[in-house]
């Protein structure tokens, strides 16, 4: 199977054990807790950002969490699971293999969002779902405000 981003990834195997099927429902939700965590802290420092937005990247179709538009800044909340953050990713059992791989193919096509976003002036930030909400949102209007800033001396 090769994807609209062009990662290969196998089919999934027949029999996913229960605790992984969970993981898959829960990261095929919008709006996870973690997300609204950072973007209510966010919110609350005074900054205004579209939800859920797709990115102006030619030739894919990728979508960040929150979008500041005039300070060209994405921001995605990561799944420690389904983004493979290396403190608490751990596939094991029998689809290991599988999981593996698509658990890269994830980290790849993250990887090349932020190279792609770079290229078009952007920049990318990216917040764990194990990170501290609070300081995640500091670091987002940081990031912010010193990018309109320069853009205003400049
Ligand atoms: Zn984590």
């Amino acid at each position: 199977v090769v994807t609209s981003t062009g990662f290969a990834i196998a089919p999934a195997p027949a029999a996913v054990s229960p605790l992984y099927r969970r993981r898959f429902q829960v990261q095929s939700r919008r709006d996870t807790a973690p997300e609204l965590a950072v973007r209510r802290a966010v919110w609350r420092l005074g900054l205004r950002y579209a939800v859920d937005a797709s990115l102006p990247l030619p030739g894919v179709r990728r979508r960040a969490d929150m979008v500041f538009s005039r300070a060209r800044i994405a921001v995605f909340v990561d799944g420690c699971y389904w983004h493979g953050c290396p403190r608490h990713c751990r596939p094991t059992g029998r689809n290991r293999p599988w999981w593996v791989a698509k658990l890269s193919g994830n980290a790849m096509r993250d990887v090349d969002t932020d190279s792609r976003l770079r290229r078009e002036g952007w920049i990318p930030v990216r917040v764990w779902e194990h990170d501290d909400p609070i300081e995640a949102a500091q670091r987002v209007a940081d990031t912010v405000r010193a990018r309109l800033w320069k853009e205003s001396v400049e």
